[in-house]
């Protein structure tokens, strides 16, 4: 079997489903499995719905609702091609559900974090349904799942962590793929042991992807999305990055990590774990082969570039830290009770400097981190990346890196103990043009 993942944009009407279908249709032998997210745009005006709501202006909400619900039942009208009722039936319903949490969110003026995922998760919900209906009207045989029953989260909602294992097996209990039958289930979107809807954090639709892939044991996941596959950079900071053919796991895994918004952090990780190879492609060019991510990659040397703003640094400097043990436990212990994932960190004698990229509940933190020296916050950071294999085996590449970058401040280095990644911490301000100088440097 194989699992198509298609994001926002490649859904975002009803001649672009009518594109998705057509490579859908083309895989029906393969026995696919289409996961889909919300249709683009759509997961934000969720969000800005619930939070209007909550600020008391129920009435953008709604009106917001209206456009949206006329934008969907447009794109049924569209691609159905005759007022089919059923179908629009449910979409009214969905939307209708939406209308009510929208009223009752106004009423509390308050939406928990729980409530907001129930709300956006019809963003996927209404563009799965319209693309199983345009699927059958073109005479597919489609069954649509609801993701809510086979992917099992905790209750972090909005961010929530999946249940790998219970979910493998509602998986395989539940949904067997067949030729000629095309299976349609919702990215981003899950349930918690009890039930209530959650979230995997935005973009989490690849993960699903991969997710879904792995329980099923798929040959494939392709993720098709709006641009030729993983880029050596960020086209919207260097417009002439190009298609990356190939990476391996690792090297995939970093780039998303690192601030490649192509592909979400945690999509390689199920796919590894079985061997199945991920392939990245566009939807409006379907005959380009894309980017194909696998256990290995021959080819040595920087593959890409990638980049995370809105980093924070916290530095600690103590001289109790000269020749003291434990000291460091003792400073990620309260990153720990914080909940605060510390992503790079770089370490004197006197001195320890660490990344973050969650602000919230920084304070209390940083109150307790100075019990054990003076701590110095720098807000507006972020982290320029360079992702590729054996990078230390070229004497000059060091040398390339930081003469390119010369006249760019850096506030931290870290060399990266897999030799397959050097993470470079500068200020915001800076790094887009970093990312320009390091792209003419190696790739162009
Ligand atoms: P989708 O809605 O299909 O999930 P996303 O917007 O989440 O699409 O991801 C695709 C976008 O990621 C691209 O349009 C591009 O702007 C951005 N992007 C950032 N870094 C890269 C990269 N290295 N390669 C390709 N795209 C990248
Ligand atoms: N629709 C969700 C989002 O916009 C999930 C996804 O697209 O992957 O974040
Ligand atoms: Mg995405």
């Amino acid at each position: 079997m194989i699992v198509l993942k298609f994001g926002g944009t490649s859904v975002r009407n009803a001649e672009w489903i009518n594109r998705v279908l057509d490579i859908a249709h083309a895989e029906l032998p393969r026995s696919p499995l289409l996961v889909s997210s919300a249709m683009a745009g759509v997961t934000d005006d969720l969000l800005s719905m619930a939070s209007s709501a909550a600020q008391g202006r129920g009435e953008d909400a709604l009106q917001l609702l209206e456009s949206m619900r006329q934008r969907h039942i447009q794109t049924c009208s569209e691609l159905l091609d005759r007022h089919e009722s059923a179908t629009h039936s449910a979409l009214e319903q969905l939307i209708s559900d939406v209308r009510h949490l929208i009223q009752g969110i106004s009423l509390v003026r308050e939406c928990t974090p729980r409530t907001q995922d129930a709300v956006v998760s019809f963003g996927e919900r209404l563009s799965t349904l319209l693309i199983a209906a345009g699927g059958e009207a073109r005479g597919i045989q489609v069954r649509l799942f609801d993701s809510r029953e086979f992917v099992r989260t905790d209750d972090q909602f909005t961010n929530a962590t999946c249940l790998l294992e219970p979910t493998y097996r509602l998986i395989r209990e539940g949904i067997t793929p067949h030729p000629h039958t095309l299976l349609i289930a919702q990215g981003f979107i899950g349930a918690t042991a009890d039930g209530v809807t959650s979230t995997l954090g935005r973009g989490g639709s690849d993960f699903s992807a991969t997710i879904f892939g792995a329980a099923l044991q798929a040959e494939e996941v392709q993720i098709w999305t709006d641009v030729d596959g993983i880029l050596t950079a960020d086209p919207r900071i260097v417009s002439i990055a190009r298609q990356v053919e190939v990476l391996s796991y690792p090297e995939a895994a970093e780039l998303a990590f690192f601030g490649a918004k192509v592909v979400h952090p945690f999509t390689i990780q199920p796919a590894v774990e079985r061997g199945i190879p991920v392939t990245v492609r566009n939807t409006g060019r379907p005959e380009q082969a894309g980017t194909r991510i696998q256990a290995a990659s021959e080819v040595h040397g920087v593959r890409a570039l990638a980049t995370r703003k809105g980093i924070t640094v916290i530095t600690i400097h103590s001289s109790r830290m000269l020749n003291a043990y434990g000291f460091l436990s003792r400073i990620f212990a309260v990153f720990e009770r914080y909940r605060i994932s510390v992503d790079l960190v770089a370490t004197s004698e006197v001195s320890v400097s660490m990344t973050v990229d969650n602000a919230v509940n920084l304070g209390p933190a940083i109150g307790e981190l100075e019990n054990y020296g003076s701590v110095q916050v720098e807000t507006h950071q972020a982290i320029l990346s360079l992702v590729g294999r054996n990078l230390w085996r070229d004497p000059s590449f060091v040398t390339r890196v930081f003469t390119s970058l010369a006249d760019v401040p850096l506030r931290m280095i870290s060399l990266g103990s897999s030799d397959i990644n050097l993470s470079l911490v500068m200020s915001e301000s800076s790094v887009d043009t970093a990312m320009r100088t390091l792209h003419g440097e190696f790739f162009e």
